[in-house]
């Protein structure tokens, strides 16, 4: 009896900025094989360490709008004054060559995932608290306390938003987080599929 040729699936993981979601996938990432992270395209200021084509793709606001114009976008939005988007052709290779691909993206892009690709797997990360968010996010350092305040406002409203998806992992443990993830995605593998 043969089975129709997997097609890998699209993984997203959303919550607010801080929650842990690169922390979570980057454990996940060392821990399954099969998997590909997809590699976002930003307007976004480098941070210290961080490197073009690992990180993100660091581009101008007019090469991003080029991009959009171009429908080189799976989803793309904007989020506390940058613009971050997910590269269609790049994801689309990975899964049609049977990859799992993880998408590390915040609420609206997810959102955009949800309706356009409706067999993706929908993962929302909730942090234990809201003191706990603000603590991460004070603690990572990596924005100034305004642009940290905007993060947190956003968040508010985020995490209003997580009846959307179809998981919820409480990043309070991480070890506990991370497993969880690995045994959705494991799961997601046995599904039966249907022969085309
Ligand atoms: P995001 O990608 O969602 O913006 P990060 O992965 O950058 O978040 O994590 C934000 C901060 O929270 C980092 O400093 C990270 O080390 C920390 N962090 C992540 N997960 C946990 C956790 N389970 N418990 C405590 N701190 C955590
Ligand atoms: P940061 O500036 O902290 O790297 O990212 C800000 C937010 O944008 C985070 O929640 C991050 O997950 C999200 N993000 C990163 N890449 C993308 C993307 O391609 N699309 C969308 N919609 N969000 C993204």
């Amino acid at each position: 009896m043969s089975s129709p040729k997997r097609i890998g699936s699209i993984i997203v993981v959303t919550g607010p900025s801080g929650v842990g979601k690169n922390t979570v996938v980057e454990q996940v990432l060392d821990n399954v094989d099969g998997i590909a992270h997809s590699i976002s395209i930003t307007t976004r200021d480098k941070r210290p360490g961080e490197q073009e084509g690992k990180d993100y793709f660091f581009r101008t606001r007019a090469e991003f709008e080029k991009l959009i114009a171009q429908n080189e976008f799976l989803e793309w939005a904007e989020f506390a004054g940058c613009l971050y988007g997910t590269p269609k052709a790049w994801v689309k290779e990975q899964i049609e060559n049977g990859l799992d691909v993880i998408l590390e993206i915040e609420v609206q892009g997810a959102m955009q995932i949800a309706k356009q690709c409706p067999e993706s797997v929908l993962v929302f990360l909730s942090p234990p608290s809201f003191d706990a968010l603000k603590e991460r996010l004070n603690g990572r350092a990596t924005e100034t306390p305004e642009k940290i305040a905007v993060r947190l406002e956003k968040a508010k409203n985020e995490l209003t938003q997580r009846h959307l998806f179809n998981f919820e992992i409480i990043n309070d443990n991480l070890e506990v987080a991370v497993s969880n993830l690995i045994h959705i995605i494991h799961a997601e593998r046995c599904r039966i599929l249907k022969a085309q």
